[in-house]
């Protein structure tokens, strides 16, 4: 038998539970619409009982007052369209010939789309913070990558690359230095009152701060590459460290020599520069050039390693 529903009981605690539960929209369906492209009915049918179980559960992970119910999403894939994927309010367009071409990431891409639909930022919010919760809610939650998945660009604001960049910061900040941040960055961003300052107030420590130390904890444990000779990087204008005799090492940019350094220390992960006249000590990690700044190493190219064969 079933059980009396609410209506018939004296007013309880639970009652009010439940009705505030049922005063939710009905339906929170998600429709994926394949009549313009019908040779993805297969492909269909295979994700939308993954994206309507992953829409409550990306809903609830970015819950904050004033969020509303479920809405109802309508998913279209379409040959017209020559992209990958995108969202404009609750519906989604993906691009058939992309779901063709690349099923092991489509459905990813679908809830990363539903994240969009979900986030409702008004114009001009953070492109960077945009597609990094996306791509946080995606690969790190939905697809469960672990934090050696995400590419760390050791070079100065580098979260600003978005996407699975800036998702591997958010999920750095999340695991440490500032647990529940992806929900008080997207409260602030649909508010319209996001500034980095929300990271002094989360962390402790200001936006670009985190990211040194985010992208320093990642450079440590790469092993340097055997026989290295040569470091070149492509910022300021291009330029590269190359090995001299007796542990002289010269700086050149623009086939000048810019900078002479004298190695004082090398272990498997970096080689350490001194520059004696201007005081300056580099560290030429695997896959950058950090700086020594305050006691603490700051990134400041990305780099890649020539070596003798
Ligand atoms: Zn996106």
């Amino acid at each position: 038998m079933r059980e009396p529903s609410c209506r018939q009981l004296p007013v309880k605690p639970n009652c009010l539970a439940l009705f505030a539960v049922l005063a939710l929209p009905a339906g929170a369906g998600i429709t994926i619409d394949t009549t313009a492209a019908p040779e993805h009915a297969a492909w269909a049918a295979k994700a939308l009982p993954v994206a309507t179980e992953w829409l409550p559960r990306l809903a609830n992970l970015l819950a904050v007052p004033g969020s509303g119910g479920l809405p109802d999403v309508t998913v279209k894939i379409t040959p017209e369209y020559k992209g990958v994927a995108f969202a404009s309010g609750s519906g989604i367009t993906m691009a058939s010939a992309w779901v063709r071409d690349h099923p092991e990431d489509s459905v990813g891409a679908l809830i990363h789309e539903l994240v969009h639909v979900l986030q409702g930022y008004p114009g001009g919010s953070e492109h960077w913070l945009t597609e990094g919760i996306a791509d946080y809610l995606r690969f790190s939650v939905y697809e469960g990558k672990p934090a050696g998945y995400f590419p760390k660009p050791a070079k100065v604001q580098g979260y600003r690359d978005a996407y699975q960049v800036a998702a591997g910061f958010l999920a750095w900040l999340e695991a440490g230095e500032a647990p529940g941040v992806v929900r008080r960055l997207h409260a602030a961003l649909r508010a319209k009152k996001y500034t980095p300052e929300l990271f002094v107030k989360a962390a402790g420590k200001p936006l670009d701060d985190l990211w040194r130390e985010y992208t320093a904890a990642s450079v440590a444990g790469k092993k340097l590459p055997a026989g290295l000779t040569k470091l070149s990087y492509k910022q300021n204008g291009g330029g590269a460290f190359v090995a001299g005799a007796g542990g002289e090492w010269v700086e050149v940019q623009g086939g000048k020599e810019h900078a002479r350094f004298k190695e004082t220390a090398r272990s498997e992960e970096a080689v350490e520069l001194y520059d004696a006249a201007r005081g300056i000590r580099l560290r030429l990690g695997a896959d950058s050039v950090s700086l020594q700044r305050n006691g603490s190493w700051s990134p400041l190219y990305a780099a890649e390693w020539e070596a003798k064969p």
